[in-house]
């Protein structure tokens, strides 16, 4: 009887020794801060989506931060940024109080991640400093006053000023993200290049365009209603010492259900937040001529 008891008690004492180690051995989570609440996209949609791939990875903790709606009094939208590792835009509307802007500014340039998420990069077109974190933007009425079209052509980064609007895409097609710059950490042990699921190919974004390093492209074909150039779909730039991860891709919640846009979120969010990226390439990543989708 004794012995029993003895058995159980060491066994206990193991179980627990092993959690222990188990926690200990566990990175702590990256902290994520969502915002939404204005967009001309679904964001009561998409932002589940986002939260819930985020939290099945097991790296990250997610809270979310909703902003009164359009033309609503939005005064008392001052989040404490500084809890958070990174924050992942899902918002584009109205703008905010010059506190919180400078809030922001002053967090990704001290050195707090960004991730720019699809139409995170239609927003405030007359803040300057914000359109230095995303790079390129689109819509709003930009033009060449906002800054170049950037895009690559015949493997040749192209800061082209030529006059005309910013921010296009044609209808929506399943299309190829190739690799740009293979030895990033975000591309580092990806396949060259993936199938996306249906989605818009954004094309002629322009913006200062400065400290940006494109990730990976994809050809706007003119004959469905693109630019013929190889567009920018994953992008990252520094500011000041923060790290920004800009991904074109996401129209809605169908095409964040793309593996490809999964692995990539998670990888560039996990560098902007920590500058490395441990998430692997999971085995149902999508080939380069066939899309792969999570439901
Ligand atoms: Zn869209």
């Amino acid at each position: 009887m004794k012995k029993a008891i003895l058995v159980v008690l060491l066994a206990a004492a193991c179980l627990v020794g092993g959690i222990t180690r188990l926690m200990a051995d566990e990175p702590e989570k990256i902290k994520v801060l969502i915002i939404d609440g204005q967009n001309n996209h679904d964001w009561k949609g998409t932002t589940p989506e986002l939260k819930a791939i985020y939290e099945k990875s097991g790296r990250f903790t997610v809270d979310v931060v909703t902003t009164p709606g359009q033309g609503q009094d939005n005064s008392g939208f001052k989040p404490d940024f500084s809890k958070y590792d990174v924050i992942t835009m899902n918002y584009t509307g109205d703008r905010w109080l010059k506190e919180t802007d400078d809030a922001f500014e002053k967090y990704v340039r001290e050195g707090g991640g960004l991730v720019i998420f699809h139409a995170a990069d239609n927003a405030f077109r007359d803040w300057k400093e914000f359109n230095e974190m995303i790079a390129v933007g689109g819509w709003g009425g930009r033009n060449e006053t906002d800054g170049p079209y950037l895009y690559v052509k015949d493997g040749e980064i192209v800061r082209d000023t030529r006059p005309g609007g910013g921010g296009s895409h044609g209808p929506q097609v399943e299309f190829r993200v190739e690799t740009y710059t293979p030895e990033h950490p975000i591309m580092k042990g990806l396949p060259e290049a993936f199938l996306h699921c249906k989605d818009e190919l954004y094309c002629k974004m322009r913006g200062p365009a400065k400290n940006v390093t494109i990730l990976a492209t994809a050809l706007s074909k003119t004959d469905e209603g693109g630019s013929g150039y190889d567009e920018p779909m994953l992008l990252v730039i520094d500011y000041g010492k923060g790290r920004v991860f800009h991904t074109m891709l996401g129209h809605a919640a169908e095409q964040c259900k793309c593996v490809g846009f999964q692995t990539t979120l998670l990888r560039g969010t996990e560098w902007a937040a920590t500058n490395e990226v441990t998430i692997a390439c999971p085995d149902d990543y999508p080939a380069a001529d066939k899309v792969s989708v999570r439901q």
